[in-house]
Protein backbone atom coordinates (compact mmCIF):
# COMPACT_ATOMS: atom_id res chain seq x y z
CA UNK A 1 0.00 0.00 0.00
CA UNK A 2 1.26 3.27 -1.23
CA UNK A 3 2.05 6.01 1.82
CA UNK A 4 -0.74 8.18 2.00
CA UNK A 5 -0.38 11.80 2.63
CA UNK A 6 -3.41 13.55 4.45
CA UNK A 7 -1.02 16.76 4.63
CA UNK A 8 -2.38 17.19 0.99
CA UNK A 9 -5.65 17.98 2.37
CA UNK A 10 -4.01 21.38 4.54
CA UNK A 11 -3.29 22.58 0.83
CA UNK A 12 -4.60 26.26 0.76
CA UNK A 13 -6.62 27.81 -1.91
CA UNK A 14 -4.67 29.07 -4.47
CA UNK A 15 -4.46 32.85 -3.75
CA UNK A 16 -7.07 34.62 -6.31
CA UNK A 17 -4.88 36.82 -8.85
CA UNK A 18 -3.49 33.18 -9.94
CA UNK A 19 -6.66 31.87 -10.66
CA UNK A 20 -7.23 30.21 -13.85
CA UNK A 21 -3.34 29.85 -14.41
CA UNK A 22 -1.97 26.28 -13.68
CA UNK A 23 0.90 24.31 -15.31
CA UNK A 24 -2.51 22.47 -16.47
CA UNK A 25 -3.74 25.75 -18.67
CA UNK A 26 0.22 25.98 -19.75
CA UNK A 27 0.56 22.55 -20.93
CA UNK A 28 -2.30 22.58 -22.93
CA UNK A 29 -5.21 19.64 -22.44
CA UNK A 30 -3.13 16.78 -24.35
CA UNK A 31 -0.27 16.94 -22.31
CA UNK A 32 -2.39 17.26 -19.10
CA UNK A 33 -4.25 14.07 -19.71
CA UNK A 34 -0.77 12.40 -20.51
CA UNK A 35 0.17 13.73 -16.99
CA UNK A 36 -2.46 12.60 -14.80
CA UNK A 37 -3.22 9.36 -16.36
CA UNK A 38 0.61 8.74 -15.41
CA UNK A 39 -0.29 10.04 -11.98
CA UNK A 40 -3.17 7.88 -11.51
CA UNK A 41 -1.26 5.14 -12.50
CA UNK A 42 1.90 5.47 -10.83
CA UNK A 43 -0.22 5.19 -7.39
CA UNK A 44 -2.25 2.62 -8.08
CA UNK A 45 -5.50 4.04 -8.75
CA UNK A 46 -6.06 5.44 -5.30
CA UNK A 47 -6.83 8.47 -3.58
CA UNK A 48 -3.84 9.91 -2.03
CA UNK A 49 -5.14 11.91 0.92
CA UNK A 50 -7.69 9.06 1.97
CA UNK A 51 -6.56 6.30 0.46
CA UNK A 52 -10.07 5.41 -1.54
CA UNK A 53 -9.35 3.33 -4.18
CA UNK A 54 -11.16 5.08 -7.74
CA UNK A 55 -14.24 2.99 -7.95
CA UNK A 56 -15.27 2.91 -4.30
CA UNK A 57 -14.87 7.27 -3.98
CA UNK A 58 -17.91 8.95 -2.55
CA UNK A 59 -20.11 10.87 -5.12
CA UNK A 60 -21.43 10.37 -8.19
CA UNK A 61 -17.81 10.61 -10.14
CA UNK A 62 -16.69 7.49 -9.79
CA UNK A 63 -13.13 8.80 -11.10
CA UNK A 64 -10.09 10.13 -9.66
CA UNK A 65 -9.03 13.85 -10.35
CA UNK A 66 -5.42 15.12 -10.83
CA UNK A 67 -4.15 18.33 -8.03
CA UNK A 68 -1.45 20.76 -8.78
CA UNK A 69 0.18 20.39 -5.08
CA UNK A 70 2.00 23.90 -5.27
CA UNK A 71 4.44 25.69 -3.07
CA UNK A 72 2.95 29.34 -2.17
CA UNK A 73 4.99 31.45 -0.73
CA UNK A 74 3.26 34.27 1.57
CA UNK A 75 6.43 36.41 1.76
CA UNK A 76 7.57 36.70 -2.16
CA UNK A 77 4.68 36.06 -3.56
CA UNK A 78 6.11 33.37 -5.52
CA UNK A 79 4.01 29.88 -6.60
CA UNK A 80 5.65 27.03 -7.21
CA UNK A 81 4.74 23.27 -8.55
CA UNK A 82 5.68 20.80 -6.40
CA UNK A 83 3.85 17.76 -7.68
CA UNK A 84 0.70 16.76 -8.95
CA UNK A 85 -1.26 14.16 -6.72
CA UNK A 86 -4.31 12.05 -7.56
CA UNK A 87 -7.54 12.62 -5.45
CA UNK A 88 -10.85 11.58 -4.90
CA UNK A 89 -13.77 14.55 -5.38
CA UNK A 90 -14.23 14.70 -1.96
CA UNK A 91 -11.05 15.20 -1.09
CA UNK A 92 -10.34 17.68 -4.19
CA UNK A 93 -13.37 19.43 -3.34
CA UNK A 94 -11.98 19.98 0.16
CA UNK A 95 -9.18 21.30 -0.83
CA UNK A 96 -10.53 24.12 -3.22
CA UNK A 97 -13.13 25.16 -0.53
CA UNK A 98 -12.79 28.70 -1.81
CA UNK A 99 -14.71 27.10 -4.85
CA UNK A 100 -16.76 25.39 -3.14
CA UNK A 101 -18.25 28.23 -0.79
CA UNK A 102 -19.02 29.62 -4.52
CA UNK A 103 -21.18 26.71 -5.54
CA UNK A 104 -23.21 26.66 -2.93
CA UNK A 105 -23.42 30.73 -3.03
CA UNK A 106 -24.78 30.35 -6.19
CA UNK A 107 -27.40 27.01 -5.37
CA UNK A 108 -24.80 24.96 -7.75
CA UNK A 109 -24.56 22.08 -5.28
CA UNK A 110 -26.63 20.57 -2.80
CA UNK A 111 -25.68 21.37 1.09
CA UNK A 112 -25.55 18.27 2.22
CA UNK A 113 -22.97 17.34 -1.03
CA UNK A 114 -21.08 20.35 0.56
CA UNK A 115 -21.41 19.34 4.34
CA UNK A 116 -20.07 15.94 3.73
CA UNK A 117 -16.95 17.24 1.40
CA UNK A 118 -15.86 19.33 4.41
CA UNK A 119 -16.73 17.11 7.01
CA UNK A 120 -14.73 13.91 4.72
CA UNK A 121 -12.03 16.32 4.69
CA UNK A 122 -11.81 17.53 8.65
CA UNK A 123 -12.17 14.36 9.49
CA UNK A 124 -9.10 13.12 7.78
CA UNK A 125 -6.74 15.84 8.69
CA UNK A 126 -8.53 15.21 12.71
CA UNK A 127 -7.17 11.60 12.14
CA UNK A 128 -3.55 12.56 11.57
CA UNK A 129 -3.30 15.54 13.75
CA UNK A 130 -2.77 18.42 11.07
CA UNK A 131 -3.98 21.91 10.92
CA UNK A 132 -6.18 23.36 7.79
CA UNK A 133 -6.16 26.21 5.63
CA UNK A 134 -7.72 29.00 7.44
CA UNK A 135 -10.27 30.04 5.02
CA UNK A 136 -11.76 26.20 4.66
CA UNK A 137 -11.83 26.51 8.49
CA UNK A 138 -13.68 29.99 8.53
CA UNK A 139 -16.19 28.60 5.92
CA UNK A 140 -17.38 25.48 7.81
CA UNK A 141 -17.58 27.66 10.63
CA UNK A 142 -19.64 29.58 8.97
CA UNK A 143 -22.47 27.10 7.48
CA UNK A 144 -21.89 25.05 11.16
CA UNK A 145 -19.99 22.14 9.15
CA UNK A 146 -18.27 19.83 11.88
CA UNK A 147 -14.59 20.50 12.06
CA UNK A 148 -13.66 17.38 13.89
CA UNK A 149 -11.74 19.54 16.12
CA UNK A 150 -9.13 20.82 13.25
CA UNK A 151 -7.63 23.94 13.95
CA UNK A 152 -6.63 26.80 11.18
CA UNK A 153 -2.99 27.64 10.87
CA UNK A 154 -2.18 30.83 10.12
CA UNK A 155 -1.88 32.85 7.19
CA UNK A 156 -0.84 36.64 6.47
CA UNK A 157 -0.90 37.46 2.69
CA UNK A 158 0.51 41.05 2.08
CA UNK A 159 1.20 40.46 -1.37
CA UNK A 160 0.16 43.09 -3.76
CA UNK A 161 -2.39 41.81 -6.09
CA UNK A 162 -0.27 42.11 -9.60
CA UNK A 163 3.51 40.80 -7.53
CA UNK A 164 1.77 37.16 -7.29
CA UNK A 165 3.41 34.78 -9.98
CA UNK A 166 3.79 31.27 -10.98
CA UNK A 167 6.90 30.05 -12.13
CA UNK A 168 6.69 26.74 -13.58
CA UNK A 169 9.41 25.54 -16.21
CA UNK A 170 11.78 28.68 -15.69
CA UNK A 171 8.75 31.01 -16.98
CA UNK A 172 6.65 33.83 -15.35
CA UNK A 173 3.02 33.79 -15.23
CA UNK A 174 0.96 36.44 -13.56
CA UNK A 175 -2.18 37.26 -12.64
CA UNK A 176 -4.80 37.57 -15.67
CA UNK A 177 -6.88 40.06 -13.57
CA UNK A 178 -5.71 43.08 -13.01
CA UNK A 179 -7.38 43.78 -9.70
CA UNK A 180 -9.72 41.99 -7.16
CA UNK A 181 -12.30 44.18 -8.98
CA UNK A 182 -11.97 42.43 -12.51
CA UNK A 183 -11.85 38.96 -10.41
CA UNK A 184 -14.65 38.91 -8.94
CA UNK A 185 -16.56 40.20 -12.29
CA UNK A 186 -15.05 37.59 -14.21
CA UNK A 187 -16.14 34.90 -11.64
CA UNK A 188 -19.55 36.05 -11.01
CA UNK A 189 -20.16 35.66 -15.09
CA UNK A 190 -18.05 32.28 -14.81
CA UNK A 191 -20.54 30.61 -12.43
CA UNK A 192 -18.58 26.97 -11.16
CA UNK A 193 -19.91 24.40 -13.00
CA UNK A 194 -20.26 20.92 -10.92
CA UNK A 195 -17.25 20.21 -8.64
CA UNK A 196 -15.75 17.83 -11.06
CA UNK A 197 -15.81 20.06 -14.46
CA UNK A 198 -13.34 22.39 -14.07
CA UNK A 199 -13.66 25.33 -16.73
CA UNK A 200 -10.37 25.54 -18.95
CA UNK A 201 -8.95 29.14 -18.40
CA UNK A 202 -7.03 31.42 -20.24
CA UNK A 203 -3.56 31.49 -20.15
CA UNK A 204 -1.33 33.82 -17.98
CA UNK A 205 -1.06 37.38 -19.11
CA UNK A 206 1.98 39.27 -19.24
CA UNK A 207 2.32 41.67 -16.62
CA UNK A 208 0.23 45.19 -17.08
CA UNK A 209 3.25 47.16 -17.39
CA UNK A 210 4.43 45.59 -20.02
CA UNK A 211 3.90 47.81 -23.22
CA UNK A 212 5.23 48.30 -26.74
CA UNK A 213 8.05 50.51 -26.22
CA UNK A 214 8.76 53.26 -29.11
CA UNK A 215 9.54 51.59 -32.87
CA UNK A 216 9.82 53.36 -36.29
CA UNK A 217 7.54 53.55 -38.24
CA UNK A 218 7.21 50.71 -40.88
CA UNK A 219 4.96 49.08 -43.23
CA UNK A 220 2.81 46.55 -40.86
CA UNK A 221 4.26 43.65 -42.77
CA UNK A 222 6.92 43.96 -41.16
CA UNK A 223 6.58 46.16 -37.61
CA UNK A 224 8.98 45.32 -35.07
CA UNK A 225 7.10 43.78 -32.32
CA UNK A 226 8.48 44.27 -28.49
CA UNK A 227 8.63 41.13 -27.12
CA UNK A 228 6.49 41.67 -24.07
CA UNK A 229 4.30 43.48 -25.14
CA UNK A 230 0.88 42.43 -24.12
CA UNK A 231 -1.77 41.08 -26.86
CA UNK A 232 -4.84 43.38 -28.78
CA UNK A 233 -8.26 41.93 -29.98
CA UNK A 234 -9.92 43.96 -32.57
CA UNK A 235 -13.42 43.74 -33.35
CA UNK A 236 -14.41 43.83 -36.95
CA UNK A 237 -18.24 43.73 -37.61
CA UNK A 238 -20.36 44.48 -40.39
CA UNK A 239 -23.14 42.96 -42.97
CA UNK A 240 -22.82 39.87 -44.90
CA UNK A 241 -21.13 40.92 -48.20
CA UNK A 242 -19.24 44.28 -46.90
CA UNK A 243 -15.48 42.66 -47.19
CA UNK A 244 -14.33 41.60 -43.62
CA UNK A 245 -13.03 38.63 -44.98
CA UNK A 246 -11.58 40.08 -47.67
CA UNK A 247 -9.32 42.72 -45.62
CA UNK A 248 -7.22 40.01 -44.36
CA UNK A 249 -5.29 40.75 -47.54
CA UNK A 250 -3.38 43.43 -46.37
CA UNK A 251 -1.86 41.18 -43.85
CA UNK A 252 1.25 39.34 -44.79
CA UNK A 253 0.50 35.35 -44.53
CA UNK A 254 3.69 34.19 -43.37
CA UNK A 255 3.09 36.23 -40.44
CA UNK A 256 -0.64 35.86 -40.11
CA UNK A 257 -2.70 32.89 -38.48
CA UNK A 258 -6.40 32.44 -39.64
CA UNK A 259 -9.02 30.45 -37.49
CA UNK A 260 -11.36 29.19 -40.62
CA UNK A 261 -14.43 28.35 -37.96
CA UNK A 262 -16.58 27.05 -41.16
CA UNK A 263 -14.05 26.52 -43.73
CA UNK A 264 -15.00 28.68 -46.21
CA UNK A 265 -13.01 29.93 -49.01
CA UNK A 266 -11.33 32.24 -48.74
CA UNK A 267 -12.26 35.47 -51.86
CA UNK A 268 -8.52 36.14 -51.86
CA UNK A 269 -6.07 35.08 -55.17
CA UNK A 270 -4.09 32.40 -54.43
CA UNK A 271 -5.22 31.99 -50.56
CA UNK A 272 -4.95 28.29 -50.99
CA UNK A 273 -1.37 28.24 -51.58
CA UNK A 274 -0.87 31.20 -48.94
CA UNK A 275 -3.01 29.84 -46.29
CA UNK A 276 -2.42 26.12 -45.44
CA UNK A 277 -3.82 23.83 -43.06
CA UNK A 278 -2.87 23.68 -39.75
CA UNK A 279 -1.02 20.06 -38.74
CA UNK A 280 1.10 19.09 -36.01
CA UNK A 281 1.90 22.73 -34.98
CA UNK A 282 2.85 23.76 -39.15
CA UNK A 283 0.50 25.56 -41.05
CA UNK A 284 -1.75 28.53 -40.54
CA UNK A 285 -5.03 27.89 -41.33
CA UNK A 286 -6.79 25.94 -38.34
CA UNK A 287 -10.20 24.89 -39.57
CA UNK A 288 -12.59 23.73 -36.61
CA UNK A 289 -15.51 25.48 -34.56
CA UNK A 290 -14.19 23.46 -31.57
CA UNK A 291 -13.36 26.09 -28.55
CA UNK A 292 -10.41 23.62 -26.94
CA UNK A 293 -9.09 22.61 -30.32
CA UNK A 294 -8.75 26.64 -31.21
CA UNK A 295 -7.48 27.37 -27.51
CA UNK A 296 -4.48 24.82 -27.42
CA UNK A 297 -3.48 25.48 -31.30
CA UNK A 298 -3.47 29.38 -30.55
CA UNK A 299 -1.51 29.00 -26.66
CA UNK A 300 0.86 26.89 -29.02
CA UNK A 301 1.12 30.19 -31.40
CA UNK A 302 2.96 31.71 -28.31
CA UNK A 303 6.14 29.72 -29.59
CA UNK A 304 5.49 30.89 -33.29
CA UNK A 305 7.35 34.24 -33.43
CA UNK A 306 6.88 34.95 -36.61
CA UNK A 307 2.90 34.70 -36.13
CA UNK A 308 1.61 38.61 -35.42
CA UNK A 309 -1.73 38.45 -36.59
CA UNK A 310 -4.13 35.72 -35.90
CA UNK A 311 -8.14 36.28 -37.69
CA UNK A 312 -11.23 34.42 -36.01
CA UNK A 313 -13.34 34.42 -39.25
CA UNK A 314 -16.53 33.89 -38.67
CA UNK A 315 -16.23 34.24 -34.54
CA UNK A 316 -20.29 34.02 -34.33
CA UNK A 317 -20.25 30.88 -35.86
CA UNK A 318 -18.69 29.61 -32.91
CA UNK A 319 -21.55 30.43 -30.90
CA UNK A 320 -24.41 29.66 -33.38
CA UNK A 321 -22.97 26.20 -33.98
CA UNK A 322 -22.41 25.10 -30.26
CA UNK A 323 -25.90 26.22 -30.15
CA UNK A 324 -27.13 24.26 -32.66
CA UNK A 325 -25.26 20.99 -31.34
CA UNK A 326 -26.92 21.55 -28.12
CA UNK A 327 -30.17 22.32 -29.16
CA UNK A 328 -31.76 19.54 -27.60
CA UNK A 329 -30.71 20.53 -24.68
CA UNK A 330 -33.62 22.19 -22.41
CA UNK A 331 -32.99 24.94 -19.94
CA UNK A 332 -30.26 27.80 -19.91
CA UNK A 333 -27.34 26.14 -18.64
CA UNK A 334 -25.79 25.93 -22.40
CA UNK A 335 -26.50 29.93 -22.96
CA UNK A 336 -24.13 30.46 -19.59
CA UNK A 337 -21.58 28.41 -21.50
CA UNK A 338 -21.85 30.04 -24.88
CA UNK A 339 -21.22 32.74 -23.03
CA UNK A 340 -18.09 31.39 -21.15
CA UNK A 341 -16.54 29.93 -24.24
CA UNK A 342 -17.27 32.75 -26.32
CA UNK A 343 -15.34 34.87 -22.71
CA UNK A 344 -12.62 32.80 -22.19
CA UNK A 345 -11.31 32.96 -26.05
CA UNK A 346 -11.55 36.73 -25.83
CA UNK A 347 -9.49 36.63 -23.24
CA UNK A 348 -7.19 34.42 -24.31
CA UNK A 349 -7.01 36.71 -27.44
CA UNK A 350 -5.55 39.46 -24.68
CA UNK A 351 -2.59 36.90 -23.09
CA UNK A 352 -0.90 35.58 -26.92
CA UNK A 353 2.04 38.12 -26.05
CA UNK A 354 4.41 39.71 -28.52
CA UNK A 355 1.92 42.76 -29.31
CA UNK A 356 -0.03 40.25 -31.96
CA UNK A 357 -3.26 41.88 -33.22
CA UNK A 358 -6.18 39.15 -32.81
CA UNK A 359 -8.94 40.49 -35.06
CA UNK A 360 -12.18 38.84 -34.28
CA UNK A 361 -14.69 39.28 -37.27
CA UNK A 362 -18.41 38.68 -36.95
CA UNK A 363 -21.53 39.53 -38.85
CA UNK A 364 -23.63 42.06 -37.34
CA UNK A 365 -27.64 42.14 -36.67
CA UNK A 366 -29.75 45.07 -36.90
CA UNK A 367 -32.05 45.11 -33.61
CA UNK A 368 -35.67 46.27 -32.97
CA UNK A 369 -34.36 50.28 -32.18
CA UNK A 370 -32.47 49.77 -35.91
CA UNK A 371 -28.96 49.19 -33.98
CA UNK A 372 -26.55 47.45 -35.72
CA UNK A 373 -25.02 45.17 -33.07
CA UNK A 374 -23.02 41.59 -33.22
CA UNK A 375 -25.17 38.64 -34.43
CA UNK A 376 -24.98 36.43 -31.40
CA UNK A 377 -27.69 33.52 -30.86
CA UNK A 378 -30.06 36.29 -29.26
CA UNK A 379 -30.93 37.90 -26.27
CA UNK A 380 -30.54 34.89 -23.55
CA UNK A 381 -26.85 35.12 -24.77
CA UNK A 382 -26.58 38.97 -24.28
CA UNK A 383 -27.79 38.87 -21.30
CA UNK A 384 -24.47 36.93 -20.06
CA UNK A 385 -21.79 38.47 -22.37
CA UNK A 386 -21.74 41.91 -24.12
CA UNK A 387 -19.07 41.14 -27.16
CA UNK A 388 -18.64 44.86 -28.02
CA UNK A 389 -17.32 45.51 -24.17
CA UNK A 390 -14.54 43.62 -24.59
CA UNK A 391 -13.21 45.73 -26.88
CA UNK A 392 -11.46 48.86 -27.25
CA UNK A 393 -11.07 48.79 -31.25
CA UNK A 394 -14.49 48.00 -33.10
CA UNK A 395 -14.72 48.38 -36.58
CA UNK A 396 -17.46 48.06 -38.85
CA UNK A 397 -17.07 46.94 -42.67
CA UNK A 398 -19.37 49.35 -45.21
CA UNK A 399 -19.26 49.77 -48.88
CA UNK A 400 -19.06 53.47 -49.07
CA UNK A 401 -19.97 54.84 -53.05
CA UNK A 402 -18.99 51.86 -54.48
CA UNK A 403 -16.01 51.34 -52.38
CA UNK A 404 -14.95 48.93 -49.31
CA UNK A 405 -14.26 50.58 -46.23
CA UNK A 406 -13.98 50.34 -42.59
CA UNK A 407 -15.72 53.25 -40.38
CA UNK A 408 -13.78 53.77 -36.97
CA UNK A 409 -16.13 55.95 -35.66
CA UNK A 410 -20.03 55.50 -33.93
CA UNK A 411 -22.50 56.40 -36.29
CA UNK A 412 -25.12 56.76 -33.65
CA UNK A 413 -27.07 53.16 -34.42
CA UNK A 414 -24.14 51.32 -34.15
CA UNK A 415 -21.17 50.26 -31.71
CA UNK A 416 -18.01 51.55 -33.55
CA UNK A 417 -15.14 52.69 -31.41
CA UNK A 418 -11.78 53.48 -31.79
CA UNK A 419 -9.33 55.67 -29.55
CA UNK A 420 -9.46 59.38 -30.30
CA UNK A 421 -6.45 59.77 -33.09
CA UNK A 422 -5.39 56.00 -33.64
CA UNK A 423 -7.20 56.09 -37.18
CA UNK A 424 -7.12 59.39 -39.02
CA UNK A 425 -10.42 59.18 -40.07
CA UNK A 426 -13.50 57.85 -39.76
CA UNK A 427 -14.03 56.01 -43.06
CA UNK A 428 -10.36 53.96 -43.70
CA UNK A 429 -9.32 51.61 -46.57
CA UNK A 430 -10.58 47.91 -45.65
CA UNK A 431 -7.12 46.40 -44.82
CA UNK A 432 -6.33 44.53 -41.79
CA UNK A 433 -2.98 45.09 -42.39
CA UNK A 434 -3.54 48.88 -42.51
CA UNK A 435 -5.57 48.73 -39.33
CA UNK A 436 -2.54 47.16 -37.99
CA UNK A 437 -0.07 49.48 -38.91
CA UNK A 438 -2.00 52.18 -37.41
CA UNK A 439 -2.57 50.51 -34.10
CA UNK A 440 1.35 50.20 -33.79
CA UNK A 441 1.84 53.59 -34.43
CA UNK A 442 -0.92 54.63 -31.75
CA UNK A 443 0.69 52.25 -29.30
CA UNK A 444 4.37 53.09 -29.97
CA UNK A 445 4.47 57.06 -30.75
ZN1 LIG B 1 -9.85 11.26 -1.04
Amino acid sequence: MMKLKPEILAHPNIPKPLHGISPRTIMGTARWNETRQDVYSKYGYICIACGTPKKEVKGENKWLEAHEFYDINYKTGVVKIQSIEPLCPYCHGFIHSGRLEALLDKGEIEKEIAFAILEHGFSILSKAKLKCFPGTYEFAQSIGADTFKVKPYIVIDKIPWGKWRLIYEGDEYYSKFSSYDEWEKFYSFNKGGSMTLQRKPAAARPPASARPSAGTERPATSVVIPQNAKSKPVLVIGKSGTGKTRAIVGLNPKETFLVNVIGKDLPIKGWRKNYTPYINGKGNMLISDDYSTITSVLENLKNRKEIKYVVIDDFQYLMANEFMRRSYEKGYDKFTDIGRHAWDLLWLANTLGNGRIVFFLVHSDTNDLGEEKVKTIGKLLDEKICVEGMFTIVLNSVINKGTYNFATQNSGKNTTKSPEGMFESNLIPNDLGFVAKAIYKFDNE
